[in-house]
């Protein structure tokens, strides 16, 4: 196992397997009275935030305190320049705290593989820029493979902003090591040139391929990361790449709907779809704590049989 987590590109498929073994592992301790286990015990846990997270701080915080490490939340105010000198100050701050791994988001690409080189922690990337967001990528694939048995083989769309976002992006480099079929498809100026490089299919007609999908993941428009005039409107959007009632008709009965979250409900996905009973969105927040625990267990060095001890 690597000592940061980093990005699935980086990542061997045998790292991953390990990590969605020793997740399922970490999940069965939710069946549990208790659920807290002494495993991370002295082990210093530093999230820290340069953008706004709802789950994946939460989750990471969770999943720190259910292992029983001492977890540190760290919120910096984002700053739209990112200059060295305070990327310097923010590995001085984790060093001081005697941080042993370091759970970082920030707006910029690369930011954690910077503090990777410069900190003795292990540095886990909760998403950065619009590179990788490597739990969510392994959260997903855990999903998939809890409810489809493996990925290998399976037919997976991802639909929407793939341009700006790191979820499709850590989706696409552990799907495709996974041996999955992977399938994108959204509004062109949103579709990066040369992705097909990656070993993707770019869809254009989304009725046509819904048909065929063992998994639609939808994403969020990333609207914050947008200059302007990506797309018509709103309502276009919806119209051509929206998962609405109609669309949901269109999908196999035994498909499963994913969704990141924060959804912009009535956009790219409609609140009917969210609750449709394919849509295991909810399952995905659960799952991603059992990853984290996972994730935050290995790189503190633990092997997983010693988990549940
Ligand atoms: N929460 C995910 C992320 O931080 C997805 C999103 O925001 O759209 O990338």
């Amino acid at each position: 196992m690597q000592r940061d987590l980093l990005g699935l590109r980086q990542l061997e498929a045998k790292d991953m397997e390990l990590i969605l073994d020793t997740a399922e592992a970490c999940k069965q301790l939710f069946n549990r009275p208790v659920r807290k286990v002494p495993t991370l015990r002295g082990k210093v846990v530093v999230n820290l935030f340069y953008e706004p997270s709802t789950r994946t701080r939460t989750s990471f915080e969770m999943a720190g305190k259910w292992l029983s490490a001492d977890v540190v939340n760290i919120t910096v105010a984002a700053s739209s320049v990112v200059k060295g000198e305070s990327l310097k100050d923010t590995a001085r701050t984790v060093q001081a705290l005697g941080a042993d791994m370091v759970v970082i988001r920030h707006q910029a690409s690369g930011v954690p593989h910077l503090l990777a080189r410069t900190v003795d922690a292990a540095i886990i990337n909760a998403g950065d820029g619009t590179n990788e967001h490597p739990t969510q990528g392994l959260l997903d694939i855990f999903t998939i493979r809890q409810h489809l048995g493996q990925v290998a083989g399976k037919r997976v769309l991802i639909v929407g902003d793939i341009l700006h976002s790191r979820v499709a992006r850590s989706n696409i480099w552990g799907l495709t090591k996974l041996g999955a079929a992977v399938m994108v498809c959204g509004p062109p100026t949103l579709i990066p040139v040369g992705l097909e490089k990656l070993g993707v299919t770019v869809v254009e007609n989304l009725d046509e391929v819904l048909p065929l999908a063992d998994v639609v993941n939808v994403l969020r428009i990333q609207l914050e990361r947008q200059k302007a005039g990506m797309f018509p409107t709103l309502r276009e959007y919806t119209r051509r790449w929206g998962i609405t009632g109609e669309r949901l008709a269109l999908m196999r009965p035994d498909a499963l709907l994913m969704h990141p979250g924060p959804a912009n409900l009535g956009v790219e996905i409609s609140e009917e779809a969210t609750l449709d009973r394919r849509s295991v969105i909810r399952e995905q927040v659960t799952n991603g704590v059992a990853v984290r625990m996972a994730v935050l267990y290995l790189l503190s060095g633990g092997e997983r049989h010693e988990l549940a001890d």
